[in-house]
């Protein structure tokens, strides 16, 4: 072995996750180790809790990083509140709701599925019909921001049909929080979980989480112990919520919680509604380029996210070849297609301290020459002045 130091290259990341992380957030993630029950390491939870809480827009009492990705903050929501044999309402419009089912699945639970097409929101009237022929099923369960698709589903309207059938809400926010219009305590969504490197452009490895006040009492009211014994939250409170008397539960990822403070707080300068405001402005810029290009987008325009924008692959155009070329020339980072769409669709993030004019038309210049040095049928020369002209005409 013959190993040095790891300096990665610096690549321009746009595609689903993790996105570019703002240099103040890798600052501060520089700093001192302190142990994890430190009083001063406490009152940063404490800030990380409450600046969580503005980020999810909401009151919730309960609102916390679970220590490990996205995919354990699902996992968290999912064995603390389905019991063995309890139905639950699962969503599938792409990858992230079929993970959603097989979280059910290993919890013991009996999912009832309402499916729609990939690339399309969830239906709502899809979801009425289903929880009036099972009216036994506590809990819906769906995917506000689907990823793998670029489609964004109804939270607001999902959580109102879940109210009127006695149901709670899970939702899976990971793509949504600080992209789009995302508000919890508002809306009334009870259980939602998200992450750190999509939107607050934050580095992976944390999962914020926030209960309602009544999927909390689910919980606390279980029959069964929680299958998992890292993230029962039962014990998981004893160390966020322990008031002066916190107890050892993990050794919680110190300097990562950091770098979170450091996102949320560069969140709030920003401002919420106007970190929403700019992911929706430079999508619409990044739109024009591509469409300029001839580029056709996968989602209804009325159903599109704007932080992550798919798009088909044109005819004849090697997927790989491409993706591969943009991260050689390019030093630049688009996502693939997944499950179905994969080799089909490319996947353009706008996500957090990415999405920015810069990026906007750096991503379009690159595949426009990558796209017409291949031979590609598309319109050649297009893309960067359809967007220039796009931010001429509304300035920010
Ligand atoms: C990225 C993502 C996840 C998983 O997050 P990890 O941090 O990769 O575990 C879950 N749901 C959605 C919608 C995502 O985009």
């Amino acid at each position: 072995m013959n190993s040095s130091a790891f300096h990665p290259p610096r690549r321009t990341l746009m595609g689903p996750g993790p996105s570019d992380v703002n240099p103040r957030i890798l600052e501060a993630m520089s700093r001192p180790t302190i142990g994890h029950l430190d009083p001063a390491f406490i009152e940063m939870m404490d800030e990380v809790k409450a600046l969580l809480r503005y980020a999810f827009q909401t009151d919730y009492a309960l609102a916390m990083p679970i220590s490990a990705p996205g995919s354990a903050g699902m996992e968290a929501c999912f064995v603390n509140l389905v019991e063995p044999g309890e139905k639950v309402v699962v969503c599938i419009n792409g990858v992230f709701g079929g993970r959603m089912r097989e979280n059910v699945e290993r919890c013991g639970g009996v999912p009832v599925v309402v499916e729609d097409a990939w690339g399309r929101a969830v239906d709502p009237d899809k979801v009425e019909a289903t929880l009036a022929a099972h009216p036994d099923a506590r809990i819906l369960a769906f995917v506000h921001a689907e990823t793998s698709t670029g489609a964004r589903s109804d939270a607001r309207t999902l959580a109102e049909i879940a109210r009127a059938h006695d149901c709670l809400t899970l939702v899976d926010a990971v793509t949504s929080l600080g992209g789009s219009e995302l508000r919890v305590g508002e809306w009334g969504l009870d259980a939602v979980y998200s992450g750190t490197q999509k939107c607050l452009s934050c580095v992976p490895g944390l999962s914020p989480v926030t209960f309602s006040e009544r999927a909390l009492e689910k919980v606390r009211r279980r029959k069964t112990k929680v299958q998992s014994w890292f993230l029962d939250l039962n014990l998981v409170l004893g160390y966020w919520e322990g008031g002066g008397k916190r107890t050892y539960h993990h050794t919680a990822p110190v300097n990562t919680l950091y770098a979170l403070h450091e996102a949320l707080i560069l969140l709030r300068e920003e401002g919420i509604e106007r970190a929403w405001a700019r992911h929706a402005y430079h999508h619409r810029a990044l739109r024009a380029g591509l469409e300029a290009m001839g580029l056709r987008f996968v989602v209804p325009e009325a159903e599109r996210l704007p932080q992550l924008n798919a798009v088909a692959i044109p005819e004849g155009v090697d997927d790989a070849t491409v993706r591969s070329r943009l991260l050689a020339d390019y030093d630049l980072e688009i996502g693939a297609g997944l499950g179905v769409l994969a080799g089909k669709v490319w996947r353009i993030g706008l996500m957090g301290y990415a999405c920015n004019r810069r990026n906007v038309l750096f991503c379009l210049g690159a595949l426009d020459a990558v796209l017409t040095d291949l031979g590609a049928k598309i319109e050649s020369g297009a893309a960067v002045p359809a967007a220039m002209a796009w931010y001429a005409a509304h300035p920010d």
